[in-house]
């Protein structure tokens, strides 16, 4: 006997594959729609690190499920590359002084290699790295597009300022307050930014969601983080002088009570209205403001603050002066950047009421009457203290309102959306340049299309400058430049694209990656487009996901691409965890390696036991005993496969157990799940093991079964039977449901020896189940009704014996 040589056969098996470009897709028109699958893998950013386990959790699922789909008749689309700008790679160029693209070559290298080790069914004449001139050339392209229509325009706004990575941050990049890249508390920056008008698409975004296979908590994500409200901007007037303060709200009704108005520190009405007395302490505000986050200013904080500008407007409803205060809980980003204060009815506004104690006026009650608030009461209810309108219930005070503000010309209904749009421009060097640029005479000009792509220049320092202007700026000869339009002097623009800007579209360059005519064929895309399944990490919920969304909604708007929705079906693998349950991290020292793993146990070992920990979408902890299990299973089936062959027809039990194990493992690779058809091979193997020689009709369908879970192996095993290969190429096998059905038995129920039923039940069944089913058989249930039951003899498959005082 000799051992399960896994190394050997891994690295024949990859070889084979990729001399014969095994799994190479084509665009086949013969192929019927309902036979082709674009299955998709979240593409990796190829950090230093390398592949860690949690990578190939996700690629390993849609390899099998690729697998088992071509076995089946389908034409399979799944490809792979890498998401290749970043910040990590500039970081690294400017501790070690080696160029972002030297070490981003390097890290896609050891990418490859590792995710090639693994045996996954690419289909490699296809990859894309998104920091190649051909590939961001067309991510320059949409953009310019984007900016023709008006999506991308340049504001000088507050933005999240990492002051360690000296470079501007999307919302989506910072979590708790902290940048995601570094974990340095994020800042605010006034700067000149690219920014994309996403909010333009707010609506279809949150609408559409209904359309895709998504789980709903990844959905429910996506609507929180657009956080569309329904309510009615309102018109303050001012009480001296003119002007008037607007104001979004959500409850209408509750105008009566509105005691205050508060701005947003950085509003502009800010400086008109503040008197002279309250100059000083409403600048000094102002400036310790501007240093803090979104985050700082809103759930971070402790206690409330504010400065009273000196100023009053007027509460249309009841004539009412109420001051005007500054606060930095209220954010200018979020609709109008003023509120009116209702403290009876708003925990935030109640908190700063009595803080400074301002008044707080009660007109939304549990039952009509009215009582002290002793705090906030944020419900609805019935109106009081609302003049004409007591009485109203909230929902029809809300409409009755907005008709009446509409009547009178001071406000109208309107939607709010958290979402804000997009800061684009990051001041870094390793990022697509803004194919833009700036002239005195014709302001801002695009790049000529057919002069893209608009390279990165090389660079002799990546430090980001701090002042806000990215490495480029120092370039001055690469910044200087003529006008497209006048021929005159004028400069590119010097900032670049976010990270996120080239895996908008990378799905689509899959299909055309060599094209240089266009981002991908409209044919290839008619044949291909949607996705039908995407796997990645849930951590993008909010990022890549929406981002892409909104990009592929504004190409199918220009009539660029064939669908809507980019991503039909997405399913989010769950994580894996370190041994023990707690998540793995290089502090904790309990990250695997998969390279040790595959060097020790093989990739096909790997890509089992990955399956097996559980369904693919729970958060799962790694085991070495776990691991070290299913390998023996793998080592079964090699020394298995040692037993001589031989062309008999397999027992009437063995043939049962092969049909059932093709239906269970069909059934459940179809649905991704892939622990119970793996559990179920286990079953079979363990029958199979002790023959002293192999049917062929029950081995060869068997190693086919096996074949998209341990692909190096089956292949292997295939050949060995007379096979030709490649196994992947294979026909699935199919079961014969005759097979599958349980036998069924007749058992005999009795009561005191006397036959009172009879049931059919499967064959097999065990002791304590014989007995459920004759004490819930109907009949029996009636005639011991009331009985005490001292003995219930079971003899499986044959009779029970209830013994019972009558
Ligand atoms: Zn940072
Ligand atoms: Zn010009």
């Amino acid at each position: 006997m000799t051992g399960y040589p896994f190394s050997d056969i891994e690295k024949k098996w990859q070889a084979y594959w990729e001399k014969n470009k095994t799994f190479r897709a084509k665009e086949d028109p013969k192929v019927p729609r309902e036979k082709r699958k674009y299955i998709l893998d979240m593409f990796p950013y190829p950090s230093a690190a390398g592949l860690h386990v949690g990578h190939p959790e996700g690629y390993i699922a849609t390899d099998i499920y690729c697998r088992y789909l071509r076995m089946n008749g389908f034409n399979v689309l799944h490809p792979m590359g890498f998401d290749s700008f970043g910040l990590p790679a500039e970081n690294y160029a400017i501790k070690t002084g080696t160029h972002p693209r030297v070490s981003t070559e390097q890290n896609i290298a050891r990418f490859t290699s590792q995710i090639k080790s693994l045996g996954f069914s690419y289909d490699w004449d296809r990859l894309i790295s998104t920091c190649e001139p051909e590939y961001y050339r067309w991510t320059q392209w949409i953009f310019l597009k984007m900016w023709e229509k008006g999506l991308a325009y340049e504001a000088e706004v507050p933005i999240n300022w990492c002051p360690s990575c000296l470079t501007g941050l999307a919302n989506e990049e910072v979590k708790d307050g902290l940048c995601d890249r570094c974990g340095t508390p994020v800042t605010r920056r006034n700067l000149r930014q690219w920014i994309m008008k996403i909010t333009a698409y707010a609506e279809r975004l949150l609408a559409d969601l209904d359309k895709l296979q998504w789980s709903e908590s990844l959905k429910l994500m996506q609507r929180n983080w657009i956080g569309r409200s329904e309510g009615a901007n309102v018109r303050f007037a001012i009480a001296a002088g003119d002007g008037e303060i607007e104001v979004y709200t959500t409850r209408p009704d509750t105008l009566f009570g509105a005691t205050y108005m508060v701005l947003a520190p950085e509003h502009p009405l800010v400086a008109r209205i503040t008197t002279s007395a309250q100059k000083t302490a409403v600048q000094d505000y102002i400036s310790a403001a501007a240093m803090k986050s979104d985050l700082e200013r809103t759930e971070l904080a402790k206690e409330k603050t504010g400065v009273f500008t000196g100023a009053y407007a007027i509460n249309p409803m009841n004539g009412n002066k109420i001051p005007v205060w500054i606060s930095d809980y209220i954010l200018i980003s979020y609709g109008t950047g003023a509120i009116m204060a209702v403290p009876g009815h708003d925990e935030r506004d109640f908190e700063f009421a009595k803080k400074f104690d301002l008044p707080i006026v009660q007109v939304v009650s549990r039952d009509g009457s009215t009582y002290p608030l002793k705090a906030a009461e944020p419900m609805d209810g019935i109106a009081v203290n609302s003049g004409e309108f007591n009485g109203l219930a909230t929902a029809e005070f809300k409409k009755k309102i907005v008709e009446w503000l509409q009547k009178k010309e001071i406000g109208r209904s309107a939607v709010n959306y958290k979402l804000r749009d997009w800061i684009f421009s990051r001041q870094r060097y390793w990022g697509e340049p803004i194919p833009l640029i700036h002239c005195p005479k014709d302001g801002t000009v695009a790049v000529p299309y057919d002069q893209l792509p608009l390279r990165l220049p090389e660079v002799a320092g990546y430090k980001p400058t701090g002042t806000g202007e990215s490495p480029l700026a120092a370039m001055t000869d690469w910044v200087n430049t003529t006008c497209p339009k006048c021929g005159g002097p004028a400069k590119r623009e010097t900032n670049t694209m976010p990270q996120w800007a080239g895996s908008c579209w990378y799905y689509m360059r899959y299909l055309d990656p060599h094209n240089d005519a266009v981002f991908s064929s409209r044919e290839k895309l008619d044949y291909w487009m949607p996705v039908d399944l995407y796997v990645g990490g849930a951590e993008h919920a909010v990022l890549h996901l929406l981002y892409s969304r909104f990009w592929h909604k504004f190409l199918y708007d220009i009539d660029a691409v064939n669908s809507d929705e980019p991503f039909m079906r997405l399913i989010n693998q769950g994580m894996i965890l370190g041994e023990g349950g707690v998540k793995m991290s290089k502090s904790l020292g309990n990250v695997i390696n998969p390279d040790d793993i595959i060097r020790s146990f093989g990739a096909d070992t790997m890509r089992v036991y990955e399956m097996f920990m559980g369904p693919l979408e729970v958060s799962k902890p790694w085991s070495t005993r776990g691991i070290a299990g299913v390998k023996r299973f793998l080592e079964k089936v090699w020394r298995t496969a040692e037993l001589p062959l031989n062309n008999d027809e397999p027992s009437e039990t063995l043939l049962r157990l092969l049909h059932k194990t093709i239906k269970k493992v069909s059934h459940d690779t179809g649905k991704l799940e892939f622990n119970t058809a793996i559990a179920q091979m286990m079953i079979f193997m363990n029958e199979v093991s002790g023959l002293s020689s192999l049917p062929r009709k029950l081995w060869q369908p068997f190693i086919l079964l096996l074949a998209p879970y341990a692909p190096h192996l089956a292949e292997e095993l295939w050949e060995e039977t007379g096979g030709t290969p490649s196994v992947g190429v294979q026909a699935w096998p199919r079961w014969d449901e005759a097979l599958t059905v349980e036998e069924l038995v007749e058992v005999v129920f009795q009561i005191n020896g006397k036959i009172r039923a009879k049931e059919s039940l499967p064959s097999g069944l065990g002791e304590a189940e014989t007995k459920e089913k004759a004490l819930g058989n109907a009949r029996m249930k009636e005639l011991l009704d009331g009985k005490e039951i001292h003995k219930v003899i079971v003899v499986p498959g044959k009779l029970v014996n209830v013994v019972a005082s009558l």
